[in-house]
């Protein structure tokens, strides 16, 4: 198929691209050189900005929050073994990373606009109200700077993570997650991968395009996992929900597919073909 006109990769910065579907109304062009897929076209800045100030935005799911919170103190447990002692986080929601970090003894702030962020606040955390780049200089840096789930909702991604060195000590820690464009799930789902939701997301980052964006803002990986956050009881409602319906038999067959999926999930994970990336990297030294 022929190049399609698209911005620049947001990962690589690349200037030519695929088209690879539509979805809500968006073109999709997946990178030639790094295969990052992503929206062709930005929505307007204002767009951008009002998915983050619904009220609902960053509430969590029913039956989520477990999860959730024994995400954040595996996350929180990875940075306490890298020897941080503080660490901000920027895009916190409601706040179960800065709970699961404050647990462990280490301090944290968080950054956000969300209304949902409020419910951090209530808890005692320092949440600063801004974005980012308006985020007000302190003398205080960090040994750590966490962004779960952020960078695909970014027009700019590389700016973001130029911006967050700034508030990293030498030698301090990125911390990220997002989806992945080159595990099984985006392949086999194409534009019906849940993750494909713009104008929330922007882009979906391959391994390799995921790589140079790290490179170019400067910070070298030293560890980097796949997961897909999909127990027995996620992939029973993704079977239901992918065709098997809420009749009697559906449920039963869904039920029965989860069990049997589970280990399938669990090795794609390990190869580094889950539905999202989870990677630590270091800030070089200027
Ligand atoms: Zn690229």
């Amino acid at each position: 198929m022929s190049p399609t006109p698209a911005r620049a990769c947001p990962a690589c910065g690349h200037q030519r691209a695929r088209f690879a579907f539509a979805s809500a109304g968006f073109v999709h062009v997946r990178c030639v050189r790094c295969d990052t897929l992503f929206v062709a076209e930005l929505p307007p800045p204002d767009q951008v900005e009002a998915t983050y100030l619904a009220p609902d935005y960053h509430s969590t799911a029913e039956g989520q929050e477990q999860r959730m919170r024994s995400e954040a103190d595996a996350r929180a447990r990875v940075l306490r073994k890298f020897g941080c002692r503080d660490v901000l986080e920027i895009g916190c929601g409601p706040g179960h990373f800065l709970d699961a970090v404050r647990e462990l003894g280490m301090r944290v702030e968080g950054v956000d606009r969300a209304r949902t962020a409020a419910a951090a606040r209530a808890r005692g955390h320092t949440i600063h109200d801004c974005w980012l780049q308006d985020l007000a200089p302190v003398a205080a840096r960090f040994d750590a700077v966490a962004m779960w789930e952020v960078i695909e909702h970014v027009p700019d991604p590389k700016a973001m993570l130029i911006s967050a060195r700034q508030w990293l000590r030498p030698g301090g820690f990125l911390a990220l997650s997002t989806p992945s464009s080159s595990g099984i799930p985006a392949r086999a789902l194409g534009a019906r991968f849940p993750m494909v939701c713009p104008p929330d997301h922007l882009a979906l980052f391959s391994r390799r395009g995921l790589t140079a964006l790290l490179a170019a803002a400067r910070f070298d990986p030293v560890r980097w996992t796949s997961f897909s956050g999909l127990g027995r009881e996620q992939l029973r409602r993704g079977f239901q929900r992918f065709g098997l319906g809420s009749s009697l038999p559906g449920r039963a067959l869904a039920r029965g597919l989860a069990v049997a999926a589970e280990l399938p999930v669990q090795l794609m994970d390990r190869a580094g073909l889950g539905s999202a990336f989870e990677v630590y990297a270091v800030a070089a030294r200027d």
